[in-house]
């Protein structure tokens, strides 16, 4: 055996190793050569795809270009001309700075790079996978133009792995979509096969270029966002009412630049929580700015991840300023119909700073429920005089009657609302195991569960925030006793609430909340009586977040006159 020696690789193989980490597919070349237009301040750049990318990627722009003298250092790995030394590293102000895309390209494809800065005369270099020739003069206007062909063609591997070109198309498409969501003073093209896609004029609205993208119904019912401060967040948010199953339409992207990030992901769910179902997606596009010192983007070779200084203050900002738009939103006159945003009803309706308080609950895990003090709901039947003590407005809607022992019918001067009981009334409940300390009744004889030697580690679990509830508890292997429980449970839901938070996924205390509204709440074929349907609504009217119930069901629909013309068909 000969002894394993180390060597210095070539360069050619150095840049096919970068190669490997930055050029996954051809949309990665793609945002390459669209970051580098846009670092050289172009104000129009125009993209051809042909063969979804692999066969010819062209990118033109007007940027300043490159002298000369350098163009074969554009070719070359760690060259740039965007950093300088380290310092500049930590805070880096430009899209690209890592000086290896274009190498890394080349070393991949047949590369043709021409600029010129001053426009007329400019100079061409080709390489093919990663051989450079000569540079050679060409006529040209000022500006830069990249053309990438036969992508991976020396790298059978990368090549089998590409999806049909279509597919690969349509990601080239979605970088550049997401890259133009993020420079409206830019103009840009898009075309693929000699057909133009897009052709987004500069200095138009965030709005303007989605709608574009997404269905118009989708972008107007978005909402801006704008928020100042350390972290600037600028962008629009979807209407929760609108949610969809496909969570591809958020869209974050940091100083400029599209980033997937697990943290931010989770301050926009967590946001929309409780107003959205768990396996919906609300629509989000947001570029979150900060001090460039404050966020660390070499973490990743393809710049896609990055890593900020400090995670709560940026999770705080996003949750706090899309949460503020969709309570303000709430309160829009010219509220959607069917189904959305029902505060619109009356436009002198008092603020609610209570309903934030909602999605914040598990964030803050503030909640201090003692065991013993009075709780407003006595029953699970509602009862008028346990309204919550709220200044309240009286209810715009004259109740009519049940319909199918499971719908409260209310008339309006110009709507018909249907209220869903079971969800109004889990939103009643919800709010008050959450804000009112819990009031217990004892149990004779006790119930007993019996627990599986799995399971102990899950009742340990709930055994602190079941307590805050108002549960009483006691572990005498094999069986777990409840001796006191909530009560706005009734006894036999009592039994279900255990067995199913037992089984439950999320033990949070916000999800135990739910459940426990779930289970105390009047069901779908429950017969209320006029007065029980009244104490209802009027404790669910003066309820925040009265709208959906703690899963993100809407509690109520309402039909308008428009409904009704589109229905009659009196008007298209
Ligand atoms: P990086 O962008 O990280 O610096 P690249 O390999 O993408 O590295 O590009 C290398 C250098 O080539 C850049 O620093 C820049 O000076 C120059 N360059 C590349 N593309 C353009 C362009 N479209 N216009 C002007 N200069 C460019
Ligand atoms: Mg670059």
């Amino acid at each position: 055996m000969t002894f394993p020696r180390i060597h210095q690789l070539p360069e050619s193989l150095q840049n096919h190793i970068a190669a490997g980490e930055v050029v996954e597919r051809p949309a990665s070349v793609l945002k390459e050569l669209l970051d580098n237009a846009l670092d050289a301040g172009a104000t129009r750049v125009e993209i051809m795809v042909e063969g979804g990318g692999q066969s010819r990627i062209q990118v033109r722009d007007n940027g300043h270009g490159i002298l000369p003298e350098d163009l074969p250092l554009a070719l070359t790995r760690h060259a740039t001309s965007k950093i300088h030394r380290l310092e500049d590293l930590t805070a880096i102000r430009t899209l690209g700075f890592r000086g290896e895309a274009l190498a890394s390209i080349a070393s991949v494809s047949r590369l043709r790079l021409a600029s010129s800065t001053s426009g007329g005369e400019g100079l061409v270099v080709e390489a093919e996978f990663g051989r450079l020739q000569a540079p050679r003069p060409v006529a040209m206007g000022q500006g830069t133009e990249v053309i990438v062909r036969d992508l991976f063609a020396n790298v059978p591997a990368r090549l089998k792995f590409l999806r049909p070109p279509t597919t690969e198309a349509r990601k080239c498409q979605e970088i550049f979509q997401r890259i133009s969501l993020l420079h409206l003073d830019v103009a840009l093209s898009f075309s693929q096969a000699g057909r133009t896609v897009f052709s987004l004029p500069a200095q138009a609205s965030l709005a303007e270029r989605l709608r574009l993208f997404w269905p118009e119904e989708i972008v107007d019912a978005m909402q801006p966002v704008e928020s100042v401060g350390p972290v600037h967040i600028v962008g629009l948010v979807g209407d929760p009412s609108r949610a969809q199953g496909r969570g591809d339409r958020i869209l974050l992207a940091v100083n400029g630049r599209p980033v997937q990030d697990k943290l931010l992901v989770r301050a926009v769910r967590e946001a929309y929580r409780g107003r959205i179902l768990t396996n919906e997606f609300p629509q989000v596009v947001l570029d979150i700015r900060l001090d460039p010192e404050m966020v660390d983007v070499n973490v990743h070779p393809a710049k896609i991840e990055v890593r900020f200084q400090d995670e709560g203050m940026v999770f705080r900002a996003v949750f706090q300023a899309i949460s503020r738009v969709l309570q303000a939103g709430l309160h829009r006159e010219d509220a959607p119909l069917p189904m959305a945003s029902p505060m619109g009803i009356s436009p002198s309706l008092p603020p609610e700073p209570a309903s934030r308080k909602f999605a914040q609950t598990r964030l803050m895990e503030h909640l201090a429920v003692a065991a013993e003090a009075p709780a407003a709901w006595e029953s699970s039947v509602p009862q008028a005089a346990a309204a919550p003590p709220r200044t309240s407005s009286p209810l715009p809607w004259r109740y009519v009657g049940q319909v199918a022992a499971t719908y409260l019918v209310l008339l309006g001067t110009d709507e018909v609302v249907l209220l869903d009981q079971h969800a109004a009334h889990e939103r009643v409940l919800f709010h008050t195991i959450a804000t009112t300390p819990a009031n217990a009744q004892g149990l004779v004889p006790p119930l007993s569960f019996p627990v599986h030697a799995s399971e102990v580690d899950t009742v340990e679990a709930l055994w602190e925030p079941l307590t805050r509830l108002g549960f009483a508890l006691e572990h005498t292997p094999p069986c777990l006793v409840v001796h006191r429980i909530p009560a706005i449970l009734a006894v036999a839901r009592a039994k279900d609430f255990i067995i199913d938070a037992l089984q439950g996924s999320k033990r949070d205390l916000q999800a135990l909340h739910a459940r426990m509204a779930c289970h105390g709440a009047v069901r779908a074929g429950d017969v209320l009586s006029p007065s029980e349907a009244h104490a209802l609504l009027e404790a669910w009217w003066n309820t925040p977040e009265r709208e959906f119930c703690p899963h993100g069901r809407p509690t109520l629909i309402r039909l308008g006159v428009d409904a009704f013309e589109k229905l009659f068909k009196r008007r298209g």
